[in-house]
């Protein structure tokens, strides 16, 4: 592999061949696999990451918002698209690309009966969400027999599944509020196929969900953070492989004398001769002020380099005395190795947000 020579994300799509099979390998055969490529399939493109595991198979994709599905639309990705957190404002342009609502309350559920009837729709799949315990989105269990009027008394929409979402299912400690969220759950699903007469698909299960509750995993799972490469603890971590790569180069080094500062606000002052390192990436790359001062590290040449003082919009300072390097060699902000739930752990947040968080600047480079 060669050495970056500016900053990338490197994102190896063999690595999400690996991540699929290992879930596929967790659920039913006859379980349906749905991959969230949502907030730009957690920062690696999702229009690249689509397009391959629509050539793996998978059966369902979902995104948070309109705009999100219409890219993939765009980039011919041809199967459902489940739109999460769907506004009534892009209903038009969501019927426009055939992407799928989620209707998770009553106003929502009206607004869009009255978009798809005043364009003549007839059964137009859509979603439902309730609301078990996370307490974000969804209707209430009161609900359940408002829906089911609504739903018999119109043509226009066609309910394909009932979801609903944990709110803590990597952590075991809430095991017995997740199994509540998963009863209450069944309990919902099973009273409103009743009342309309079908069933449609079921699903509650996350990434975590499908690792820790095999027995919620009920038509369909939904997966993020797993197919890029992380199972949310340390003994699922071992069987993913993160996808991405953050990499960059040395493009200064500074022999800082004592009483010297480095960067803004003189936030960094050196008692004892520093060697220090100017990186191409900043809070404007994805790599936000938190981690500055000490917190964040990146590897080089297999050894630690800690932020120096401030991170700035374009650049970082990494501190590299004692280590062997120099300008124009690589440095490794996360990889499989020191993985970006490592990184994320240095200023106290989470992979999700790290990976989310790398820019658009950011060039992007698939390894097939
Ligand atoms: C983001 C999201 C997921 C994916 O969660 P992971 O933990 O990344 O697997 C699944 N379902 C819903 C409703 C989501 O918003």
């Amino acid at each position: 592999m060669p050495k970056a020579e500016e900053t990338i994300l490197e994102v190896d799509l063999k690595a999400l061949k690996h991540n699929l099979n290992h879930l596929k390998s967790r659920i039913p055969k006859e379980t349906k696999f749905l991959a969230v490529v949502k907030a730009f399939a957690y920062g690696s493109d999702a229009c690249e990451i689509a397009n391959y595991l629509e050539e793996l198979n998978v059966d369902y994709f979902a995104v948070a918002y309109t705009n999100e599905g219409v890219q993939l639309r765009e980039a011919g990705i041809t199967k459902p698209i489940l739109v999460l957190h769907p506004q009534t404002v892009s209903f038009t342009t969501l019927v426009e690309h055939q992407l799928e609502p989620n209707l998770y309350s009553p106003k929502i559920l009206k607004e869009f009966i009255e978009v798809a009837s005043s364009l003549n729709y007839k059964n137009y799949p859509v979603h439902v969400k309730f609301n078990t315990g996370l307490n974000r989105l969804g209707f209430a269990e009161h609900q359940v027999s408002y829906l089911a009027e609504t739903l018999n008394s119109t043509s226009v929409i066609h309910l394909k599944s009932i979801f609903s979402h944990l709110a803590a299912s990597e952590d075991l400690n809430e095991r017995e509020f997740t199994l509540n969220q998963i009863n209450l759950f069944k309990h919902i699903a099973e009273t409103l196929s009743e009342a309309i007469g079908f069933k449609p698909m079921m699903h509650i299960c996350n990434t975590s969900g499908i690792l820790n509750y095999p027995e919620a995993h009920f038509d369909m799972v939904r997966s993020g953070i797993g197919l890029y490469g992380y199972g949310n603890s340390e003994k699922e971590n071992k069987n993913f492989k993160p996808i991405g790569a953050l990499k960059t180069v040395i493009s200064q080094i500074h022999n800082i004398e004592p009483g010297e500062s480095v960067g803004y606000n003189r936030a960094f002052t050196s008692e004892t001769p520093v060697r220090t390192a100017t990186l191409p990436l900043g809070h404007a790359d994805g790599i936000g002020r938190q981690y500055g001062n000490g917190k964040g590290y990146v590897v080089i040449n297999g050894q630690k380099a800690h932020i120096v003082g401030n991170v700035c919009m374009d650049m970082i300072m990494v501190n590299i005395t004692g280590i062997d390097c120099k300008e124009g060699d690589e440095a490794i902000v996360f990889d499989a190795v020191t993985t970006a739930e490592d990184f994320a752990e240095t200023a106290n947040t989470i992979s999700y947000e790290l990976l989310t968080s790398v820019s658009q600047r950011v060039k992007r480079v698939f390894l097939k």
